[in-house]
């Protein structure tokens, strides 16, 4: 009877800081589809939520469709384009098969922004849905950044979000939902959902799961789960405050087994505590500024240096992984032993090779991505190494899945050992050392770019980590960012009665 059971698989993910000049295209988001087996054949496996999907479905003997799966991570908006062409590819995969499936498993981001749809998420669920039709349960797995509301889930059987960060628990999610719906399907349970929104934004770095006290509230909502008897998941969303739109910010969601008045009132309850918690939610890490923040690594490093255990300076501003600022003061001070791993540009990496191992090229590095970047620098670099590069993440952050660097260099400027690269990738663990032969102990400082996903790998090894603030897109100071879909007469840290002065929380 088990064998029976046929699920649709499919995924559309992307995280839009909205105010980015650059829209992710149909050809950008296919250079990272797969499609049919390949998807089961490329993510068995691997942590990540598709992953989940396929070990319950292939545990509970469950047959799979597997329709097209695309993923971007971070970076600008999506095209209207894109959006509609996989909501329209993966609402035809399920209609064409609708009379064989019994439900279908979604994989969204939450936080996609595009030009004409105020909610691209609920565009794609509510297209799937319309070619499921109203009574086979769909099933959707979102990123803990996911920013969502009731009218984003309408179409939603139930709905489930990683609940950490660092994303170190992305399989566990894809196998909280398709357990969830292999249970609904054999009639164990019948989901019912309730979504509670605090109107509170942080900034992504802050949003670290391990900061309190952040991490209390979810550990209340772990508490209130392991306390019921019956059926019941809860996911404490940070949200992503980057993306302009009407439902940015924190979200509480709550599943249970037929008892909507419980899932309301757990939502609404957690909720309220996070509204409650909302300054000291935006200020559990001290921000530091350029300067202040390389005056103090040099002059700890010229007291005593701590082999092993570099310093990370995180220019979390930079959304698009090319942010000059921290390379160009590094150059400026002259400092030697730091790393700035996984710099985008590709034009950089192209003349690179084309200049040869060994050679020295006058590059114009970095900086393009944006007129809030950082200007791009004018660098004589010698190419320690040049070419394709490929492996699979060896870290716990998305550990197994594979990534493409495409054309790739490694470069010495100056005694800063750089590495340039054609997609946009974080480094995030030690793959981004390793796969030159490098070790990140080996150097005294390095640059990142991640926001949270780096503290699986970083926290332990790290001889401290200070958090840089950039006048980029992406920087602590919300406040300094062009909104126009939020409405933030309702929302924290904006609305006036809150008297909070973001810029007096920044380290000098
Ligand atoms: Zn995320």
């Amino acid at each position: 009877m088990t064998t029976s059971l046929r699920l649709a698989i499919a995924g559309f993910h992307i995280e839009s800081v909205s105010f980015l000049p650059v829209a992710a295209t149909v050809d950008d988001f296919e250079r990272a589809a797969l499609r049919g087996k390949a998807i089961i054949e490329q993510l068995r496996g691997a942590n990540t939520v598709i992953g989940g999907f396929i070990d319950v479905c292939e545990r509970e003997q469950v047959e799979t469709l597997p329709l097209v799966h695309t993923a971007l991570g971070a970076i600008g908006p999506a095209t209207d384009q894109a959006v509609t062409r996989y909501a329209g590819e993966i609402a035809a995969g399920v209609r064409d098969a609708a009379n064989r499936l019994d439900g279908v498993l979604l994989f969204l981001h939450g936080a996609c922004w595009a030009q004409s749809f105020p909610d691209p998420e609920r565009f794609i669920i509510n297209e799937v849905r319309a070619a499921l039709g109203t009574d086979k349960p769909l099933m959707v797995a979102f990123d803990y950044h996911a920013n969502l509301d009731a009218g984003t889930l309408e179409g939603a059987t139930a709905a489930f979000a990683y609940r950490k960060s660092p994303h170190t628990d992305t399989g566990d999610t894809g196998r909280r939902a398709a357990r969830c719906m292999v249970r609904t399907l054999r009639g164990e349970i019948s989901p019912v959902w309730a979504i509670a929104k605090p109107g509170v934004l942080v900034p992504s770095i802050f949003s670290a799961t391990a900061l309190r006290p952040l991490a209390d509230i979810i550990d209340e909502a772990q508490r209130i789960e392991q306390e019921s008897e019956r059926f019941i998941d809860i996911t404490v969303m940070a949200g992503f405050s980057y993306a302009d739109s009407h439902n940015t910010g924190f979200s509480v969601l709550c599943v249970t087994d037929a008892d909507r008045e419980r899932a309301n009132a757990i939502a609404n309850e957690l909720s309220q505590r996070i509204r409650h918690e909302r300054h000291a939610l935006y200020r559990p890490l001290p921000v530091h500024q350029i300067q202040g923040a390389l005056d103090r690594v040099t002059r700890e490093l010229a007291l005593e240096r701590a082999p092993g255990k570099p310093y990370v300076l995180l220019e979390h501003a930079d959304r698009m992984n090319d942010s000059t600022y921290l390379l160009a003061a590094l150059l400026e001070r002259g400092v030697q032993g730091a790393a700035v791993p996984f710099l985008w540009d590709s034009a950089a990496a192209q003349q690179a090779f084309d200049a040869g191992i060994g050679r020295t090229v006058r590059l114009r590095l970095g900086g393009h991505s944006s007129n809030k970047a950082g200007p791009p620098l004018d660098v004589t670099a010698r190419v320690l190494w040049a070419g394709l590069k490929r492996y699979r993440v060896s870290g716990t952050y998305m550990q197994g899945m594979p990534v493409d660097l495409g054309m790739t260099a490694l470069l010495d400027i100056n005694g800063i050992s750089v590495s340039v690269v054609s997609a946009f990738a974080f480094a995030v663990d030690g793959d981004a050392f390793t796969i030159f032969g490098l070790r990140p102990e080996d150097f005294d400082i390095i640059v990142l770019r991640s926001k949270t996903h780096f503290r699986a790998f970083y926290e332990p090894i790290a001889k401290e980590i200070l958090i840089v603030d950039t006048p980029d897109y992406g920087t602590a100071d919300l406040c300094t960012l062009p909104y126009q879909r939020l409405e933030k007469r309702s929302v924290f840290p904006f609305a006036e009665d809150t008297h909070f002065d973001v810029r007096s929380y920044l380290e000098p």
